[in-house]
């Protein structure tokens, strides 16, 4: 038995990239996977390619910035299995213009539109808070509710402060405001929660070959998943409230 049979495992934004080889990897560890995507077509589609590899996978229809589909969500996962066991808020965009033509994005924050910053926010932070507070009370009825918030190395303050860091140069404002206020949301809940069995970290993938992560990313995606399988599967003694890639903490 691994760490992960029989766990509930809902992953947002599991149709493709980083999220459906999570689902992969957390399937192969033995756990049910919930497979969430906004076009239930596409969930469908994913969830077959896991069953054909032995998974037990479900497609969940999961707009994550509907409400509608939040509230259908939590009621299906209450009435099939009355917990949630593991929660990865996968679902990301970035709406940023990266079209720095010198490799870098241009540092457009002066005049990054609002309705961007508004609809980056929509998906990265607003929606994640909204989910996870719907899903929480099923959260709370797991043995060891794991709470996986998809941040980025780009949220970090420290780093995008320190000329010279690695992404000191990669500036996409409203992607990175956003996953900063979601890594602010991965410490508050983390507190509130402290006495509880549930922990809540927030996740660097790496910069992963996926749709998101375009040409210039070197990782793989198996390897892209890592960190988010590591922090859902954390045992008892594991950290909550941290903020990791690949077991190594980042700075905030
Ligand atoms: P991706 O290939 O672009 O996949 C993003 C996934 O999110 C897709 O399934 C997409 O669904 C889904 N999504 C977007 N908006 C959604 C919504 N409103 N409701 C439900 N699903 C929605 O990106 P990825 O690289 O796998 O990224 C996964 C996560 O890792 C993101 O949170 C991203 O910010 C983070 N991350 C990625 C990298 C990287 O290098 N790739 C680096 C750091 C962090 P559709 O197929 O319907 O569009």
């Amino acid at each position: 038995m691994s760490e992960a049979t029989g766990k509930i495992a809902l992953i947002t934004g599991a149709n493709k990239g980083i999220g459906l080889e999570t689902a992969r990897q957390l399937g192969k560890l033995g756990a049910i996977v919930l497979v969430g995507a906004r076009d239930l077509a596409k969930g469908e589609q994913a969830a077959e390619v896991l069953r054909g590899v032995g998974i037990d996978a479900r497609a969940i229809k999961l707009d994550v910035v509907n409400e509608a589909d939040r509230a259908a969500a939590a009621k299906t996962i209450e009435q099939e299995f009355g917990r949630l066991d593991i929660l990865i808020n996968n679902a990301g965009v970035m709406l940023d213009s990266r079209d720095g033509g010198d490799g870098w994005p241009a540092n457009q924050t002066s005049t990054t539109p609002l309705h961007v910053l508004r609809e980056t926010f929509e998906t990265n932070f607003f929606a994640v808070v909204a989910l996870t507070q719907t899903l929480l009370p099923l959260l709370r009825k797991s043995e060891a509710g794991r709470i996986v918030n998809l941040s980025s190395i780009l949220a970090s303050l420290t780093l995008h402060a320190t000329p010279g860091s690695p992404i000191y140069e990669a500036k996409t404002f409203a992607y990175d405001a956003s996953k900063a206020a979601l890594n602010s949301f991965t410490i508050h809940l983390a507190h509130e929660l402290k006495e509880t069995k549930i922990k809540v970290n927030s996740a660097h993938p790496g910069w992963v070959k996926t749709e998101m992560g375009g040409e210039g990313a070197q990782m793989e995606i198996v390897d892209g998943a890592k960190t988010s399988v590591q922090l859902a599967t954390l045992g008892e003694d594991g950290p909550t409230g941290g903020y990791f890639h690949m077991g190594e903490p980042l700075p905030w």
